[in-house]
């Protein structure tokens, strides 16, 4: 293949975030990475081999019997979707998580089988490029038959992040090299051009992982297609439509019935509702973001902007979870959030992620770093378990006790996704440009970043988010001008900013809800930001009939929720007068260490009820204690009731 240049040589967005090694994670997220990189890694890694997937992508071995049984049709062909076409997807983040995994501790014996997955891919790609483990072993002849269900281009996209990862992880190119050529198959393919195929993925994926190949490579053509498959998506003649009547099917026929499912009902810059699968939607908007930032594009960053703001204003849970509906795994109507039956996959929240950290590529501003925070606090690392090795896939806000952790899942795609998020999360703490460093969230953590004319290295000393003082130390080699851009969360009522001891006047400093500090900075210098961490009773719209009469709590990033173990009687008896005072306290022998919330609250009494199921009379109340833990942490100790959603007054 030809010449490629360094990764030193990519091209540059505007707020490039960090590179996994340039953040050294300690305190709350360190925990969670060294439970990455101690356990998750490897059990991924062991359970795709449990899975069979090995036996579908090793050339040398015989080609395996069918493993989960298909389960949707088209009305063609007999046997359209198993999730088992999914499983290169699942290989390629979980190498991700293993390439980000080994950043924090060496794991010779995980690099190698790694390694040997990567020699099977090798030797299964064809000659011309192409690689499916799927469409070669087990539908020979099927393929770019249906790009609409059967994920071809998805799995593609998965396997080249992971070889980008994997690269700059240990420096081995081999993967990459595969993968490059794959892309390159992918983009003679696929392209305005004539004789090309006019096509997408019916689960967008593919054009974030090109905007990552295009910036470790060098080759914009990487970014070009990504910029294609954006804009081609929902443009007439409708590409699923064709496709289905050239393989002998009727497009009426389609499983999920309308194409707001994969997002391909509209030409992506018309839309301005989030709609259908959620994961496909949250990949798709920060594939879109991806190209609004290196193209300076903005009309589709006002496309991005009205669907942010859908989402934020009608469809998303408290706690950043997104997508109530398990029927669609996605979206349904406003203001619809069920919360026992809370699909909210946890690959939807780490989509969000996702995407809120590709806007910030556009700019600091809190709209985008508070969700971001939200999502990557709650609804997302719920779904894996403290120690590293178990997961959610549904993330409900009520349980009566039968929604537990799992080892693994038929469609295994949230074990890597929450891995691999949870490996690389510096990587969302901090952005740099060109003579600037947004500080996104905050975490114990050393980054040292690149500002173009010099190096900046910033260390911070909190215990956030259990506490909200914040001390950072700026080191450089000389007295280097830069502006630091530091978060100040729309949910902190009260903070209070200074450098070297003196006071910053916030309001006169903030843009974006970020305080910009320019000035010529030194090494030693010191910036001391503490955020006020209330205790809060949310409510929600009065539209969201779930929530109608009901709290949550919330202190800082963290959504609360109660646990059975804590209290023992039936939750929604609970009710959490609006004058409850709450106080903070860390616990630290308790999951991990928690700050939990503990106040007196109110519960309807059941003695006087002599057997009665209805009466006239009202419940008498009685006073009980309540203790509240983060709900990220719910399930991690023996299985009952859990509700975020308190009864209030
Ligand atoms: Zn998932």
């Amino acid at each position: 293949m030809s010449a490629q240049p360094s990764p030193e040589e990519a091209p540059r967005a505007r707020f490039r975030p960090p590179a996994v090694p340039q953040v050294e994670v300690r305190g709350f997220w360190g925990a969670r990475v060294d439970a990455v990189a101690e356990k998750t890694a490897d059990i991924l890694y062991e359970r795709c081999v449990e899975a069979g997937m090995l036996d579908q992508i090793d050339p040398d071995r015989p080609i395996p019997e069918l493993r989960i049984p298909f389960h949707v049709h088209d009305g063609f062909t007999a046997s359209t979707v198993t999730t088992q076409m999914f499983w290169d997807s699942d290989l390629g983040k979980t190498i991700e998580t293993a390439a980000y995994s080994l950043y924090r501790r060496k794991n010779p014996e995980l690099e190698k089988k790694i390694d040997a997955v990567i020699d099977m891919y090798a030797k299964l790609q064809q000659p011309d490029g192409y690689l499916s483990s799927w469409y070669q072993r087990m539908q020979p002849g099927l393929r770019w038959t249906n790009l609409r269900d059967c994920h071809e281009l998805y799995c593609a996209g998965h396997l080249i992040e992971g070889a980008v990862a994997y690269f700059q992880a240990t420096g081995k190119r081999k993967l990459l090299d595969v993968m490059s050529r794959y892309a390159d198959h992918i983009a003679s393919v696929f392209g305005p051009n004539p004789g090309q195929r006019k096509g997408y993925c019916g689960h967008e994926e593919l054009e974030l992982a090109l905007v990552k190949l295009a910036r470790v490579t060098g080759n914009s053509k990487y970014m070009d297609l990504a910029k294609y498959m954006v804009d081609q998506r929902g443009q007439q003649p409708h590409y699923f439509d064709e496709e289905a009547r050239a393989r002998g099917a009727d497009p009426k026929n389609f499983h999920f019935k309308s194409n707001e499912y994969n997002q391909s009902h509209l030409p992506v810059r018309d839309q301005d509702k989030v709609v259908g699968h959620a994961v496909r939607a949250m990949y798709l908007y920060a594939g879109m973001a991806d190209v609004a930032t290196e193209y300076g594009d903005d009309d589709l960053r006002k496309a991005l902007d009205r669907l942010w703001d859908d989402l934020h204003s009608k469809r998303l849970y408290v706690t950043g979870g997104l997508g109530p509906s398990a029927d669609n795994e996605g979206f349904t109507a406003d203001y619809d959030l069920p919360n026992e039956t809370a699909y909210a996959e946890t690959c939807a929240a780490v989509g969000l992620a996702f995407w809120a950290n590709r806007m910030l590529g556009m700019g600091p501003n809190t709209r985008y770093a508070d969700a971001m925070e939200l999502a990557i606090y709650n609804g997302s690392i719920s779904g894996l378990s403290l120690d590293g090795s178990l997961f959610f896939y549904e993330n409900p806000l009520e349980s009566r006790g039968g929604h537990n952790r799992w080892k693994w899942h038929r469609c295994p795609c949230c074990p890597p996704n929450i891995g691999r998020m949870v490996a690389s999360i510096g990587t969302y703490m901090y952005g740099q440009a060109e003579g600037e460093v947004a500080v996104h969230l905050y975490c114990d953590s050393t980054a040292t970043l690149d500002i173009g004319s010099a190096e900046v290295t910033l260390t911070q000393n909190t215990r956030y988010p259990w506490d909200g003082a914040i001390g950072i130390t700026v080191d450089v080699a000389k007295p280097t001008l830069f502006a630091l851009h530091l978060r100040i969360p729309d949910w902190c009522r009260k903070a209070t900013l200074s450098v070297n001891g003196s006071p910053v006047d916030l309001n006169a400093a903030k843009s974006d809800g970020y305080a910009r500090i320019e000035r010529e900075w030194k090494a030693g210098d010191t910036v001391q930001l503490d955020l006020d961490l209330a205790v809060e009773q949310l409510y929600a719209h009065p539209e969201v009939r779930q929530d109608v009469g009901r709290v949550t709590l919330k202190r800082g990033p963290l959504v609360y929720c109660l646990e059975g173990i804590d209290n023992p009687l039936s939750l929604n008896r609970i009710r959490v007068p609006a004058a409850s005072s709450f106080t903070a306290n860390f616990e630290p022998g308790l999951l991990e260490g928690v700050v939990t919330l503990a106040a007196e609250a109110k519960a309807d009494v059941t003695g006087d009820w002599n057997g009665d199921l209805y009466r006239t009379a009202a419940p008498k109340t009685e006073t009980v204690p309540i203790k509240a833990v983060p709900y990220y942490a719910w399930d991690n100790r023996e299985p009952g009731e859990m509700l975020v959603w308190l009864r209030g007054g």
